[in-house]
């Protein structure tokens, strides 16, 4: 598979079953999820959409996208994550289109259709994430929409997303992330200004302890998720 760690794909082949279960290793992504949907949905018209989940894993994200009225393709590298999805859409009575591939590779198939494109929490765990964000953008029509997200890169991230998040809370399982693969946003800007994609936003998303709860706002140290769009500046 074109830029894949299998390293990488490892860790969510192992953890896929439990993919759907709320309180599991996946709980992160099950609280995130309304946040980013409503993110997203507030920026974007979802209804008829088509759409393409990049790095989509058991279809957390892929599934909202397809209730809200979306037409999702939903692609992951992972085989198990993917079959995991495939069953579960099954199951929820959704239509999703979900293929066993990478972002490159689909690039040589089709190229410019997309109205919308979702790369979450997926660039983190790609070799060259720089080629992963041009071939999101090829795919992507002119004035489409792009959203990431993943980790910035600095002390407060490491201790937050790694030491805290793995060690002292245990909301994911040690080893998920890998420090040196997180992304500064103004590294992920300059790919993807290379790629003719334009910032029309940038968020934080915030964990809190205390509450246990998940909130979006500024301050982009650790987590945030970014607004790209195709071909114009914001
Ligand atoms: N985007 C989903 C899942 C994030 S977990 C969500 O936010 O809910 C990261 C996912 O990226 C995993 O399912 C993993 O298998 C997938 N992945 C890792 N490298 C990939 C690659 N090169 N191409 C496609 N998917 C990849």
């Amino acid at each position: 598979m074109q830029n894949s760690d299998p390293q990488e794909l490892l860790k969510f082949e192992s953890l896929a079953s439990r993919w759907w279960d709320p309180e599991s290793e996946f709980a992160p992504l099950h609280a995130i999820n309304p946040l980013r949907v409503g993110y997203i949905d507030e920026r974007v018209s979802l209804d008829g959409a088509r759409a393409l989940d990049v790095g989509c894993g058991g279809g957390i994200l892929t599934e909202s996208l397809a209730r809200k009225g979306a037409r999702v393709i939903g692609i992951d590298a992972g085989l198990a994550p993917i079959s995991v999805a495939r069953l579960h859409a099954l199951s929820s009575g959704v239509s999703i289109d979900y293929r066993h591939t990478t972002v490159e590779s689909l690039v040589d198939e089709q190229e410019e259709s997309f109205d919308l494109i979702c790369c979450l929490e997926m660039l983190e765990h790609v070799p060259d994430p720089a080629t992963t964000v041009a071939a999101c953008a090829k795919l992507l029509r002119p004035g489409g929409s792009i959203f990431f997200s993943t980790i910035n890169r600095n002390l407060k991230a490491f201790l937050f997303a790694i030491v805290g998040a793995e060690y002292v809370l245990s909301l994911l399982p040690r080893g998920t992330h890998d420090y040196k693969k997180f992304i500064r946003p103004a590294e992920l800007d300059s790919w993807a200004r290379r790629a003719s994609l334009a910032m029309a936003d940038i968020t934080g998303m915030h964990y809190s302890p205390l509450s246990k709860r998940y909130t979006l706002g500024d301050g982009v140290a650790v987590n945030y998720i970014s607004h790209y769009l195709q071909g114009t500046s914001s």
